[in-house]
């Protein structure tokens, strides 16, 4: 079987320009700008190609020299994409670095030098397809799946256009023109494999993209931004389970802020909100990275801390003290802004539901004593169900058990 060079550049062309379109009619669509620079390099390195293989040695030393050039920015916006893709800024001098090195390279060699040149392009193409490779490599850690696909891609694409060096060292001493042939052959092969291979990987990590910030908006609170109750169940209870294989106690904290109602009533909703907002912040702030925190009610608000009970206390007070020293002042007036908190901690492998029942009981106790304070839970129910039977005794307004789900 013969297979026609020129034919198969024009159809890897065509393939890639097409793509090309799809990804910045997507990219504009989604307002993805990564996808409108992945679709713009694709038309951009397409016209190159195209216009080389269609014109071919007509155009002359100067100008194809220069289409080639034009190629190697297309490699640097698909490098620039994957960054963008990763919230880095566009590396505009690295993008343009390949053509402006490539001129005075090929320049140097005689026109005649075609191989030469050919590995010599082929080593800018590889370079940006490692650049782009080691762009997506840095993310490995983020919580997206199956980048080794995404990576293993423009590393493939690296070594076939690398083969013409191992091609032309191994085959050449037999039969140079056909080494060159297969080569070609194969690289316009792979040209096609790569632009859609890549859009594959493209459209794999959009929708992995997707599916993250989907879970993150399910398990986040849109007003303070902290992990809403869901979240926060979710979170603790992989860092309680970390934390009892190293044989290490936890604590919860519950906030509860003081007379939120009234606030609401006297200064209005969205004054109620800020102080909300202020809430969260003061929490963020006091407490250390490795602590959890979250909204799991109206202006109820939780904690978890790998640590022991009379640590938690200690960061309780923090808390306690910082927000009664934040009031916020609006127009109508000082806002008074304070919180009650419960604390309870328990051995290693205590259960979130455990923790919270007791630090919610605490809680209560912290409300009757006057507000403004922390009160940390005396002891820990044996269990869940001792707990209620236990509230549901009490003779004071019982209040509502968290929800066991
Ligand atoms: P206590 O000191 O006993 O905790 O009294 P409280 O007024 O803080 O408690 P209560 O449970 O009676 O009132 C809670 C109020 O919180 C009622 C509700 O309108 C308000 N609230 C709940 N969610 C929001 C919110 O997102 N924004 C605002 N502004 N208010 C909220
Ligand atoms: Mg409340
Ligand atoms: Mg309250």
């Amino acid at each position: 079987m013969s297979l026609d060079t020129s034919t198969l550049y024009l159809v890897a062309t065509m393939i890639a320009a097409m793509l090309g379109g799809m990804l910045l009619i997507f990219g504009k669509q989604e307002n993805i700008s990564a996808l409108e620079w992945w679709g713009a390099a694709y038309l951009l390195g397409a016209a190159s190609v195209g216009l080389c293989t269609i014109a071919g040695d007509s155009l002359g030393v100067t100008l194809s020299l220069a289409l080639n050039a034009v190629g190697f920015i297309a490699c640097g916006m698909v490098w620039n994409a994957s960054r963008l893709f990763h919230g880095r800024k566009p590396n505009l001098p690295g993008m343009v670095f390949g053509a402006i090195a490539w001129i005075p390279i090929a320049l140097a060699f005689p026109p005649g030098a075609l191989a030469i040149r050919i590995t010599i392009g082929a080593g800018i193409v590889a370079f940006y397809a490692a650049l782009t490779a080691g762009e997506l490599w840095t993310e490995r850690r983020k919580p997206l799946q199956k980048r080794w696909v995404a990576i293993l891609v423009p590393v493939m694409h690296g070594f076939v256009l690398m083969l013409p060096i191992l091609l032309g060292h191994l085959m050449r001493p037999y039969n140079a023109k056909l080494s060159g042939n297969i080569w070609i052959t194969g690289f316009a092969i792979e040209l096609v494999l790569y632009a859609v291979g890549t859009v594959f990987i493209i459209f794999m990590l959009v929708s992995e993209r997707a599916v993250t910030l989907h879970k993150t908006a399910a398990s986040m609170d849109p007003l303070t931004r902290l992990l809403n109750r869901r979240g926060f169940v979710e979170a603790t209870s992989r860092v309680i389970e970390r934390e009892a294989r190293a044989g290490r106690p936890v604590a919860v904290l519950i906030f509860d802020i003081d007379h939120f109602k009234s606030i609401n009533d006297r200064f209005g909703h969205p004054a109620g909100d800020e102080v909300l907002i202020l809430f969260a912040t003061v929490v963020v702030s006091t407490l250390r990275i490795s602590d959890l925190s979250g909204r799991i009610g109206g202006e109820e608000f939780a904690a978890l801390l790998p640590c022991s009970l009379e640590e938690a206390v200690v960061v309780a007070e923090r808390v306690r003290s910082a927000f009664a020293a934040s009031g916020i002042v609006i127009e109508s007036g000082p806002v008074d802004t304070t919180v009650s908190v419960g604390v309870a901690g328990g051995p290693a492998g205590t259960e979130l539901e455990v923790l919270l029942a007791s630090a919610d009981t605490a809680l209560y106790q912290a409300k009757r004593s006057g507000r403004n304070r922390v009160e940390a839970a005396e002891e820990l129910p044996l269990s869940l169900e001792s707990w209620r039977r236990k509230t549901a005794g009490l003779s004071a307004p019982v209040r509502q058990a968290p929800a066991t789900t």
